[in-house]
């Protein structure tokens, strides 16, 4: 094992069997968990309001470190919910258009806050893979004049990485304000220039922070002064925060460069070993920079009963990704396997001969 990976390891409680899952929710260390803890054992103690005040540089630690993996400052990010409370955020507080120019493949989920808040969608041209074809994006942009565009940076249904700094430049110069759901991009791709006017992303999934968390990053003025006191005076969990804020340092402290070294060699590794199951498809190209690996069953064999058994029988941990992820791209449900930098090539290769066995 490397040492980022025996790091990696060593920092968190051992799993009950093999984790796959880092795209749902990775594990967190053992620090994240303290922190947490601590603070709720301090609220007790001192009143939870005063707690609150002493974690206060730990929470600005934390803003600041986010603010740093997404080119913003510490001042520009604010705690939330999750990814899909940012983007709700967002799109209740917008002031203009209704039109928002998206990608074929955008995360369904989002499709929803969207319609949910009067917005209709145009497409973004795409490759084949799903991927943005930019120089066409641009002509789309111009031709089209929507209030605003939305990318999925790396989606939750395949592990297609979008080029987010081509679009975000035809974006500004038609003066297109670019929101960027990086749910599954934060703490995995790098996120410091996508040149956005906001990036969002949740804290349970490459960040390794505890679930029921999510951070927005936005250029001064996106938000109105109303939504950003509401925000301010919003009830939040603080020790999931605090949590969030160490696993944020704890991913500076490893090296976020290392990190996505390490994960685009994992999602090779993980391909390529996948590759030999038969029957079954991975949908990446081998060298995707990502992480995420989604196959395609044979026919007759359902996703959604192999991810059950490889959990009850053998402790591994996978997701089955239906086609409400990418209503406008996927047309069959997939298996995602997203390890995080620890995996071996002996769990890869377990998985793969218990893929080869199960139908
Ligand atoms: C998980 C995910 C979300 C939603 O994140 P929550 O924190 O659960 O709201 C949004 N977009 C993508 C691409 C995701 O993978």
């Amino acid at each position: 094992m490397t040492d980022l990976a025996e790091q990696w390891r060593a920092a968190r409680p051992s799993t009950a069997g093999v984790h796959l899952d880092s795209a749902a929710c990775s594990r967190q260390s053992f620090a994240a968990v303290d922190a947490a803890a601590a603070h709720a054992r301090h609220e007790a103690e001192v009143g939870g309001y005063v707690a609150t005040e002493a974690a206060a540089p730990a929470l600005h630690a934390g803003r600041a470190a986010a603010g740093a993996l997404t080119g913003f400052a510490a001042d520009d990010v604010v705690f939330t919910t999750g990814a899909t409370h940012a983007l709700a955020l967002l799109l209740s507080d917008w002031q203009g258009g209704k039109k928002i120019a998206c990608l074929p493949g955008e995360y369904g989920p989002n499709l929803v806050v969207m319609a949910r808040r009067g917005f209709h969608t145009v497409s973004l041209p795409s490759d084949g893979e799903g991927r943005l074809d930019p120089d066409a994006a641009a002509r789309a942009l111009a031709d089209e004049r929507p209030a605003l565009a939305h990318v999925t940076m790396l989606g939750s249904h395949r592990g297609v990485v979008q080029p987010v700094a081509a679009i975000a430049a035809a974006c500004r110069e038609q003066g297109i304000p670019l929101i960027v759901d990086a749910a599954q991009a934060f703490a995995h791709l790098d996120c410091a220039d996508t040149g956005a006017d906001a990036v969002y992303t949740s804290s349970r999934k490459w960040t390794a922070g505890p679930r029921g968390v999510g951070l927005l990053a936005t250029r001064p003025g996106l938000l109105t002064d109303q939504a950003r006191a509401d925000l301010a005076h919003a009830e939040v969990n603080v020790a999931a925060h605090l949590g969030l804020s160490v696993a944020l340092g704890e991913h500076v402290a490893a090296g976020p460069r290392h990190i996505q070294a390490r994960l685009a060699e994992v999602g090779a590794q993980t391909r390529t070993v996948l590759a030999e199951v038969p029957g079954w498809q991975v949908v990446e190209s081998v060298d995707e920079p990502s992480a995420i690996t989604t196959l395609t069953p044979p026919d007759g064999v359902d996703p959604l009963e192999v991810r059950a058994r490889l959990i009850a029988e053998h402790g591994i941990v996978t997701t089955r990704a239906g086609v409400e992820r990418a209503p406008g791209e996927m047309t069959r449900p997939a298996l995602r396997v997203s390890p995080h930098v620890d995996v071996t090539t002996e769990e890869l290769e377990l998985l793969a001969a218990l893929l080869t066995v199960l139908r």
